[in-house]
């Protein structure tokens, strides 16, 4: 494929990506740019000596000149999060190394779609649309992809099924406050709860699931990244799945409905804040946002979701 990525942010997230990226064959350029100058020379050259390996390709580091040209321009620079930090406690961090970078990269381009990683993701989104000189169907937040990938391996494991069969998502905020959204949730074109009677698992559910069932799903996805970064202090691998997805659809005009954040316009009475909702990804950006019918309980959380953002976001100076 004849594109060009640029990836602002070399550390374990963004090199992580640079990775997946390659190993899809998805760019025939990437470039690293990071204050770390270092940082990005050395992964740029880690990764061009697997060239041998994969569809062809070059990937270099450089300066905010690389953004010329550039399809997509990707955003995971900035301080992660500490074992016992929330996403929220980053947001003035981030978003002071966000009113440096996003000029920075206007100067350059503006007809790249910007892909923001960073956390917290949404705000990070929300400061990216303010600040970039393109419309904000092309300013898209990772958001809840990652959590919905995480929500339907814990399903998929549960039923013993292909993951890929497990439709589920994980909208509202990337963080302690995001929804699971239960109502939406089918496995082979019928509900979850359905399915149950063509399982041959052991478990002792028939098809009503507890409360309590539900909880521990969703708790498992929320705190997955506290749990990993306990660990191993970063997560990296899983994200840089999720970003070379949504980097697929947009390069391949997919059309692919992805639980990515963007700026709401007025769905579900939410607007002028960036949530993720089940969107429709393809080359322009943000083709369409959904807003499927979910359950009155889901609604109020994803409005608790969204008023809690807004305070945030009113609190900054941008
Ligand atoms: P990291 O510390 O390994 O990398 C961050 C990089 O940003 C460093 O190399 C640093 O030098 C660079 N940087 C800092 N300020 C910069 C600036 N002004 N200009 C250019 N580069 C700058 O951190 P990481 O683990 O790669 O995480 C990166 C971000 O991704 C964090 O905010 C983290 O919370 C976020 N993250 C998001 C998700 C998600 O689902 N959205 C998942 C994992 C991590």
């Amino acid at each position: 494929m004849d594109n060009k990525i640029v990836i602002v942010g070399a550390g374990f997230v963004g090199s992580t990506i640079g990775y997946a990226i390659m190993n899809w064959g998805l760019a025939s350029e990437i470039v690293l740019v990071d204050i770390d100058r270092e940082r990005a020379e050395g992964e740029a050259m880690d990764l061009n000596h697997g060239a041998a390996f994969v569809k062809p390709v070059k990937v270099k580091s450089g300066d905010y000149d690389q953004c010329k040209g550039a399809d997509i321009i990707i955003i995971t620079a900035g301080a992660n999060q500490k074992p016992g930090e929330t996403r929220l406690d980053l947001v003035r961090k981030n978003t002071e190394i966000f009113k440096d970078i996003i000029p920075r990269i206007n100067k350059y381009n503006q007809e790249a779609i910007l892909l923001v990683v960073s956390n917290p993701v949404d705000i990070l989104t929300y400061v990216t649309a303010k600040l970039a000189e393109v419309e904000d169907t092309k300013v898209i937040g990772s958001g809840t992809v990652l959590d919905t990938s995480r929500f339907r391996y814990l399903l998929s494991s549960h039923c013993d099924l292909d993951p890929r069969n497990i439709h589920a998502y994980i909208i509202g905020e990337h963080g302690d406050h995001e929804v699971a959204a239960w109502s939406l949730t089918n496995v082979a074109g019928i509900s979850f709860e359905k399915y149950c009677q063509f399982c041959n698992g052991d478990c002792s559910y028939d098809g009503n699931y507890s409360e309590e069932f539900k909880e521990d799903i969703y708790r498992q996805v929320r705190d997955s990244a506290y749990q990993i970064i306990k660990k191993k202090n970063a997560t990296y691998y899983a994200i840089g799945l999720a970003v070379a997805r949504i980097l697929e659809s947009v390069l391949r005009d997919e059309n692919t409905i992805l639980t990515v954040s963007s700026v709401l316009k007025g769905e579900y009475e939410i607007e002028d804040i960036t949530l993720s909702l089940p969107s429709i990804v393809g080359k322009s950006g943000i083709k369409k946002i959904l807003s499927l019918e979910i359950a009155e309980q889901e609604k109020k959380e994803l409005k608790k979701s969204a008023n809690m953002l807004k305070n945030i976001k009113n609190d900054l100076e941008i």
